[in-house]
């Protein structure tokens, strides 16, 4: 008997629209566990390097993690992976809501599509019958729309439907996949889903999961529900408000946005508002924020209500969470009715509500710098705002300039040329990022905008703070219960970071410090893609209800795996790794690992150097990035170094 997981995958390829239920090897379900781990091991195994985003050889694999669907509060992740076509190396997107935990109960741990179909199809996973359906009539109907009309379709108001809107038709580079509460957004997933000319994908499940020991595991559950609301009682002092408590950053909940609107960048990632935040805006905004929240809404078996369904006057009602809330009002440095207003339009769209605001204020500011001109962009409105609603309305058309503005800033820079490069600041590895601008070097971020390979710092941060407490007493207070440092010696860390002087930044968490804190915080994050867990109680918040200590016991109750916290952390290494080896194997290296050029003020070029040598060294990859033939075989990866020896990326001098 399979525990937690099905056991089976559905294999559906476009072309000859044919559909396959496919036993799995529980033997990877002990090494990559599930979600992102296995997802890493079958594009590894079945698409190579020269397959591009929009071949039909390219895969897009939906995935609910190892735990999802079980009744662990808030694992409910399903995770989109495919090569992306902005960054041509993997992607893997992750959206909550309902959809993972209702294809598990259908009977199947992921759905693989490969192959392309030549009309627009949606597929139909209604338990044990699946079928690829006519999706011709929902042809540029808006996402949340779409979903709502296959969902009449079928008479089957609980369906859970992810679709694209018209942007992933028209295979807009940062097209998301939407899904009611929830969307996989970064990456252009929603762009390879338009290539293959699949709308949407519906589905119902009844069925149940098998538990290994219902007890043990239920006992562990109510343990997470009692800590959760512990938490929410002992808000962490000292930190700014989205981070005092758990799930994904409450921003529908949280009137007090000084932090965000005062640090962060505003247009194309320029400009700086120090004193934005005044008791009248404060006054305006909450105003705009209550009128237009009408309920706050969690996703599957989670107490935490993290987003809100949003209704605008004279728009439909839409869902919105997380810090999409100013993306639009900042880049176009308006207010937040405008916000939410064009947000409404954007995700029917279905686009990353990071990626787009920053490519139309990109725009815009070429358009300001006579890089594109009127002959570029004729009957531009006169009007801030009504520009952004008509920047938007090209690009996910790819009519006009929007044509070149769909690749993202990186690719349309390229092709406007005549200097447009230097305004296509803000990207890592040819991905927008958040509009961060900082003062002082921090050596742990710098790391993790280095090497991480989501390209989206939100999806590497966590469990350690941002800053040093200005006082001995406050840090003793945070370290005196903080259960899920899998170290000791991370408790000192803390205890020993100063604001000022010698233990401060940059010098300061050292090197060799700045390594283990770095891997302890993306080990977090690739756990909870693997098992489906929402990063809002796991990787990302202080002090959450994971952690190292308790995820084993999970995955031994759920799942009936042997786990402890040695072998979790050799799995997660395991799957890590083969992200990277993906990656590596489409040509990705050191001169590719670096933050954005202007993201700190002060910046320390040895240090840097120091830093990315020591992290490289410390996760067993040579000088290039490359994971070497000792630390693959370590991980019993050995059919990785063959392949990359074979291909000349690993030679006798590198290994
Ligand atoms: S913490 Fe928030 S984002 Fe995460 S599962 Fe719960 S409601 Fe969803």
């Amino acid at each position: 008997m399979r525990y937690a997981e099905t056991g089976f995958n559905l294999e559906i390829d476009l072309t000859r629209r044919s559909i396959e239920r496919v036993v799995t090897d529980p033997t990877d379900t002990e090494l990559y566990l599930g979600g992102l781990g296995t997802n890493a091991r079958i594009l590894w195994d079945r698409v190579p390097p020269e397959v591009e985003a929009f071949s039909p050889d390219n895969l897009l694999i939906f995935a609910a993690g190892l735990l999802c669907g079980t009744p662990a509060p808030g694992c409910n992740r399903t995770i989109v992976s495919t090569i992306s076509p902005q960054t041509k190396l993997m992607a893997f997107s992750m959206m909550g809501g309902f959809w993972a935990p209702e294809l598990k109960y259908a009977g199947y741990d992921k759905v693989i599509f490969r192959g392309k179909s030549s009309e627009l199809v949606y597929l139909w996973i209604n338990n044990g019958k699946v079928e690829i359906r006519d999706a011709s009539h929902l042809k540029g109907k808006g996402a949340i729309e779409t979903e709502k009309l296959i969902r009449q379709e079928l008479n089957e108001p609980k369906a859970q439907v992810a679709a694209i809107g018209l942007a992933g038709e028209n295979r807009v580079y940062f097209a998301s996949i939407e899904q009611g509460r929830s969307s996989a957004s970064r990456g252009g997933i929603g762009a390879v889903m338009g290539d293959k000319g699949l709308k949407a994908i519906a589905v119902r499940g009844t069925g149940d999961i098998n538990i290994a020991q219902p007890d043990e595991f239920l006992e562990l559950c109510n343990e997470v529900l009692e800590y959760i609301k512990v938490r929410e009682q002992n808000p962490i002092p000292g930190v700014m408000p989205i981070l005092a408590g758990l799930g994904s950053p409450q921003e529908m909940k949280i009137h007090d946005e000084k932090w965000h609107t005062e640090s962060f960048m505003w247009g194309n990632s320029r400009h700086r508002r120090k004193d934005f935040w005044t008791e009248e805006i404060e006054k305006e905004w909450t105003e705009t924020m209550e009128n237009a929240r009408t309920r706050l809404i969690s996703c599957y078996n989670c107490p935490m209500k993290c987003g809100a369904t949003i209704s605008m006057p004279g728009l439909p009602t839409y869902m919105m969470k997380c810090f999409s809330k100013l993306t639009y009002t900042m880049a176009a440095m308006s207010n937040l009715d405008f916000g939410l207003k064009i947000a409404q339009r954007a995700t029917e769209y279905g686009v990353d509500a990071y990626s787009t605001p920053q490519v139309m204020a990109f725009a815009l500011e070429l358009y300001e710098n006579g890089i594109l001109t009127e002959s570029d962009m004729p009957g531009l409105p006169s009007a801030n705002e009504d520009r952004f609603y008509w920047l938007l309305d090209r690009i996910v058309r790819r009519e006009g300039i929007g044509d070149i503005l769909a690749n993202g800033t990186y690719w349309a820079a390229k092709e406007i040329g005549k200097g447009a490069e230097e305004y296509a600041h803000n990207n890592i590895k040819k991905h927008e990022q958040l509009p961060l601008k900082l003062s002082m070097l921090n050596p742990i971020y710098f790391l993790m905008y280095c090497t991480g390979e989501k390209i989206n710092i939100t999806q590497i941060e966590g469990q350690f703070p941002q800053m040093p407490f200005p006082t001995m007493e406050e840090r003793e207070e945070f370290v005196k219960d903080w259960l899920q440092v899998p170290d000791e010696k991370f408790k000192q860390y803390f205890l020993d970071w100063e604001l000022r002087g010698e233990k401060s930044m940059p010098n300061y968490p050292t090197v060799e410090m700045c390594c283990n804190i770095v891997d302890w915080q993306e080990m977090m994050h690739y756990i909870d893609d693997a098992l489906g867990m929402c990063s809002g109680l796991s990787s990302f918040p202080l002090k959450p209800p994971y952690h190292i200590h308790n995820f084993p016991k999970f995955i031994s109750s759920g799942a009936g795996i042997d786990m402890d916290e040695a072998k979790l952390t050799q799995a997660a290494r395991r799957y890590r790794t083969l992200v990277r080896a993906v990656n590596i194997r489409r040509g990705m290296r050191r001169k590719d690992e670096k933050p954005p050029e202007d993201h700190w003020k002060k910046r320390f070029p040895e240090l840097e150097k120091d830093l990315l040598d020591a992290y490289y060294k410390f996760k067993g990859w040579n000088n290039e990035g490359i994971p070497t033939k000792e630390s693959l075989h370590e991980l019993g990866l050995d059919y990785v170094s063959e392949d990359l020896q074979q291909r000349g990326i690993l030679t006798d001098i590198e290994r």
